[in-house]
């Protein structure tokens, strides 16, 4: 009966809960502060930690509560002392408070001090003890204690006034944190340091007398200062910070940051930023990932400097959508190789070519004819990426970065048609590096267990999972093989020279790297990736607002970025080849195609499998010859006895036009024998511009007329004459270079070249005109069109 007199109020009474509003808490891999963001009530209040620190537990309880772990909540000796206290001076002055009965104070908010409030203080603290043990009191305390101004708990008061966390701080700084508590508008960090250092020494002294520290440890202890104004909290990666706010606030996340290489990684960004900035390029950003976990070691989400803050350093760039520039040429080489479409150094054409409402240029504006597949990518050519999308298939392309990690490329495959490879779609940062890191996590993991893994493509991970291990379900049908990842990489190991000349030579001494720039259209955005067997590298440099510079390319602002941080992060050894997984192909020396009978060097090369239903070289024909080997002949004007027969490489005239120029080595065809049949087997002209069938869109000028179109053609022997004739009307004649101006009104036409020895080509395109202005050329002038 008596014991229900007590026991029933006690269960009645409200059990202490705390439903406050959280700091968002992120830390490094390991535990080190990165950055904070105060609670939505303005308190900084970090969320819970599960262990109170030895020595600020120590302190606290010697401080405020010796008989903690011997009372049930309340200590009848200092409540009879503290009631006696207050009736002689005539108002409370003293609470008589253990650790339990302030736990179920603060978690009431500040309400005064009454008698009442306090026998419901006292009721709830002895449910509390019913109901919780004495170590979650002690972080419940702990974890929402106030220790003045806004700052709320140890961990915030921790690294707000010594700026490290609770568990690093030393006794002097432990005590003293321990007495903030008990009259934290009193005892404020800043003011009052007199009383906070009486106070703080004291209880050292104490910690002393109980054998808690010795003598040496106390006097070291008294000779530190208190803790002054509050710090600013560390701001190490404040654009993750920004995320996990967003996304997870109110927590603690423990990252995959480390925070050495974070702190590395944003000095060289910082470094590179005020450079940049002098070309009014205000912000960059970079992200360094562990190829084995996919765990992010370092984000740099923009630069924080001065310049990059009053220019939309705030953005996450590693999160922006931006236009990809060369930066996706990679993954259509890989899909290529797998497909069979090409071997790595299969040549593709390279010569002036133009799509409905897209004509791609290659960076320098110049045309090599045609370009080894493999150099092709280490030196970024555009038109032969083109040339090489048209063949694989945009679709195929699409639906490769969608199994390799992409998910921003959201349109079917029309909406970017070719244009996907030179930018006409947006990724991320974060996208881009972690398809990288897949590749390289699947290439490692067959080199390990020659076997592969869905589950190695996932994207980069933020957030510390010890000991987790990830489902292994094994994959039959891989997007990309081994074979075709490692294909690439070796081919964006070569020196590279993309793009722009300017340069290069400082680049060309990471032998262990395979790494790739872009830039996108309008100069708004520099990127470049690498990678390592252990690291993936991505750097972004441009105009949070878009807006372009000159200059403002992958290889100029990006790449010298991505070059410091591989220094950073070292480059250990190169992949191991991939042998299993690797057919040895015999192809032609000169064009890098599959051999075919008429190649006369061969090599054999490691390609992938698929590589064997790869088209035969078509360029090698054999060809008939007078004795001296001067002209062509054939069997109707040379008696078969003096005719020999050779090999001859032999491009098609547009892509030998544009060859020649850079291959002096290049042998034309000789020419065919005076009075001999002219061998129709080989083309000796053909249109460059324009190719068959194209829809020609020719624009108005300024004064209202239709330009005028150019056709060219290559022809074998630019020396020959050519006679034009559009529809069947004599246009004119050119030697040398077979360009010729025309005017073609809209519809059908056919355009004919005939050379003087008779060899006629023909040309059925269609010119689609804008009607001419409303109200005649008189309007277009006044509007100053
Ligand atoms: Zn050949």
């Amino acid at each position: 009966m008596a014991a229900g007199v007590i026991i029933t109020p006690v269960l009645l009474s409200p059990l202490p809960r705390f439903r406050s509003p959280l700091s968002t808490v992120v830390e490094a891999n390991d535990g080190t502060l990165l950055g904070a963001r105060i609670a939505d009530d303005g308190q900084w209040r970090f969320p819970a930690i599960n262990k109170v620190p030895d020595k600020f537990e120590k302190s606290l309880l010697t401080f405020e509560d010796r008989y903690f772990y011997l009372h049930p909540g309340i200590n009848p000796v200092s409540i009879v002392r503290a009631i006696k206290g207050n009736i002689k001076a005539g108002k409370i002055v003293s609470g008589g408070s253990t650790i339990t009965m302030q736990v179920a104070r603060i978690s009431k908010g500040n309400r005064p001090r009454t008698y009442g409030e306090k026998i419901i203080e006292i009721l709830s603290a002895l449910k509390l003890e019913l109901f919780r043990s004495k170590k979650t009191i002690l972080e419940m305390y702990s974890a929402n204690a106030p220790f003045g101004g806004n700052t709320v708990g140890l961990e915030a008061a921790a690294w707000r006034y010594t700026g490290k966390s609770s568990s690093d701080l030393t006794w002097a700084e432990a005590a003293a944190l321990a007495i903030l508590p008990n009259s934290p508008a009193l005892v404020f960090p800043g003011r009052n340091q007199e009383i906070l250092k009486s106070r703080r020494d004291n209880l050292l002294r104490k910690l002393h007398e109980k054998k808690y520290i010795d003598s040496i440890t106390l006097v070291l202890a008294l000779d530190e200062p208190v803790p002054g104004e509050p710090k600013i909290l560390p701001s190490k990666a404040p654009h993750l910070t920004d995320h996990f706010y967003i996304n997870n606030g109110g927590k603690v996340v423990r990252t995959t940051i480390d925070p050495v290489l974070q702190e590395r990684a944003t000095e060289i960004i910082n470094t590179h930023q005020k450079d940049l900035a002098a070309n009014y390029i205000f912000n960059s950003a970079c992200i360094i990932i562990e190829v084995e976990t996919g765990n992010v070691l370092a984000y740099v989400g923009n630069s924080t400097i001065k310049e990059a803050r009053e220019h939309g350093g705030d953005v996450d760039i590693i999160r922006s959508l931006r236009s990809t520039g060369s930066i996706l040429k990679p993954f259509l080489y890989a899909g290529m190789q797998q497909s069979g479409d090409i071997l790595p150094n299969t040549l593709i054409a390279d010569i002036p070519t133009r799509f409905p409402g897209f004509s791609p240029k290659n960076f320098d504006q110049t045309y090599s004819g045609a370009v080894t597949a493999g150099n092709a990518l280490s030196q970024s050519l555009n038109i032969p990426a083109v040339k090489m999308l048209q063949k694989y298939n945009p679709e195929k392309l699409l639906d490769l970065l969608h199994k390799t990690g992409f998910t921003t490329f959201n349109k079917p495959a029309d909406y970017y048609g070719l244009s996907l490879i030179l930018g006409g779609g947006e990724t991320s940062l974060w996208d881009l590096t972690g398809a990288y890191a897949s590749l390289s996590r699947v290439l490692n993991r067959y080199l390990k267990e020659k076997k592969y893994y869905k589950d190695d493509y996932h994207p980069p991970v933020l957030v510390l999972q010890e000991g987790a291990s990830r489902e292994r379900s094994e994959d039959h049908d891989p997007p990309l093989s081994a074979s075709a990842i490692w294909l690439t990489y070796e081919a964006l190991q070569k020196v590279n020279r993309p793009e722009s000349e300017t340069g290069w030579q400082y680049f060309s001494s990471s032998p262990n790297l395979a790494w790739k720039t872009g830039t996108s259209f309008g100069f708004r955005d520099g990127w470049a990736v690498g990678t390592t067997p252990k690291y993936v590298i991505g750097v972004w440099t441009g105009n949070a607002n878009g807006e372009g510079r000159p200059g403002l390319t992958g290889i100029m602002a990006a790449a010298p970025i991505l070059f410091d941080l591989v220094s950073l992060t070292g480059q250990g050894p190169w992949f191991n080849t991939p042998y299993e997984d690797i057919t040895m192909i015999r192809v032609c020396a000169k064009s890098g195609c599959r051999a075919g009978t008429d190649c006369p060097e061969t090599i054999e090369i490691p390609a992938c499998i698929n590589g064997l239903r790869s088209e035969a070289c078509p360029y090698h024909q054999v060809i008939h010859l007078n004795k001296t080997g001067t002209f062509r002949v054939t069997s109707d004007c040379a008696p078969p006895s003096e005719i020999i027969n050779v090999p001859w490489f032999v491009l098609p005239p547009a892509m030998e036009y544009f060859y020649r120029q850079k291959h002096p080595e290049y042998k034309a065809l000789p020419p065919v024998s005076p009075g001999c049949p002219v061998s129709k087997s080989i083309p000796v002209m053909e249109f460059i511009y324009p190719t068959a069938d194209v829809k020609i869109f020719i624009p108005r000028d300024q004064t209202g007329v239709l330009t005028r179109i150019i056709p060219e053609v290559a022809h074998r022997n630019p020396s020959k004459k050519i006679f034009w004739h559009l529809d069947e009307t004599y246009i004119g004649t050119t030697r040398y270079i077979h360009q010729i101006e025309m005017l073609a009104k809209a519809g059908n036409h056919v355009l004919t070249a005939v050379d003087e020895d008779g060899n006629t080509i023909r040309c059925g395109f269609t010119v689609i005109a804008p009607q001419p202005p409303k109200g005649g050329l008189s309007t277009v002038r006044k509007l100053g069109l």
